[in-house]
């Protein structure tokens, strides 16, 4: 399978992860935002599928490229412009065609660059950065491990990312929607946070050949 194949076939699967997600995260927006997140996230996605299907993308990069237009495009609300922000960080990152584990630790670190930037919230405030930040630190610990591949970089990732958003369920936001409910949005977790490790996983299982 060549790098674009590969590149497509994560973001086919994060598609999927987004369908079959989206009450569950409509359900945690529902308790501390709007009730949108799952919509948001599916609509994106499906938008970034079809944009994919037109565009024939010649690299790895021009595949997280056309992602990043549709979820700006495509995608009210905080996390369209956040994740768009974070594909194309990604994008600009991967100027190899071939993506090693190196690259792949360096294009989640260019993302969470982008997210950083845009919204300007910090770690504990209960979003995307809860899941993003840990990932990032795990992935690239994991790019300089011994027999290092980009699946068990992503698989470090979405684990970290997995941990990340379980922590922000005792935390009061900061940032978005939920920073207007105080300590009300104690007890619940962060929908960004979620959706990040499940973006991850479905990254990490489309690479290991899992479907
Ligand atoms: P909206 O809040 O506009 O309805 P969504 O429901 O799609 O948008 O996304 C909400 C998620 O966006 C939150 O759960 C949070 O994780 C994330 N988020 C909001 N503001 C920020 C920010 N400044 N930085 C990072 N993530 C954020
Ligand atoms: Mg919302």
């Amino acid at each position: 399978m060549d790098n674009v194949e590969a590149t497509t076939k994560v973001i086919e699967r994060m598609a999927a992860a987004m369908e079959e997600n989206r009450k569950y995260l409509t359900k945690l927006d529902s308790e501390i935002g709007d009730g949108d997140h799952g919509n948001n996230m599916r609509r994106g996605f499906a938008a970034a599928l079809e944009r994919l299907g037109d565009t024939r993308p010649s690299s790895p990069a021009d595949v997280l490229k056309a992602v990043a237009m549709a979820l700006i495009g495509k995608v009210g609300g905080a996390a369209g412009p956040l994740y768009g922000t974070a594909f194309l960080r990604a994008s600009t990152a991967l100027s190899n065609a071939d993506v090693g584990p190196q690259d792949a630790a360096g294009a989640l670190e260019a993302a969470l660059g982008g997210v950083k930037q845009r919204g300007k919230a910090e770690v504990g405030d209960k979003t995307i950065l809860d899941a993003l930040t840990p990932a990032v630190e795990a992935a690239k610990e994991a790019a300089t491990a011994d027999g290092a591949t980009v699946a068990a970089v992503f698989r470090a990732a979405a684990e970290a990312a997995e941990k990340g958003a379980e922590s922000t369920v005792p935390l009061t936001a900061r940032k978005g929607r939920a920073s207007y409910l105080g300590a009300r949005a104690e007890g619940h977790r962060d929908p960004g946070a979620t959706s990040t490790h499940l973006l991850l996983d479905a990254a990490a299982r489309a690479l290991e050949g899992a479907g």
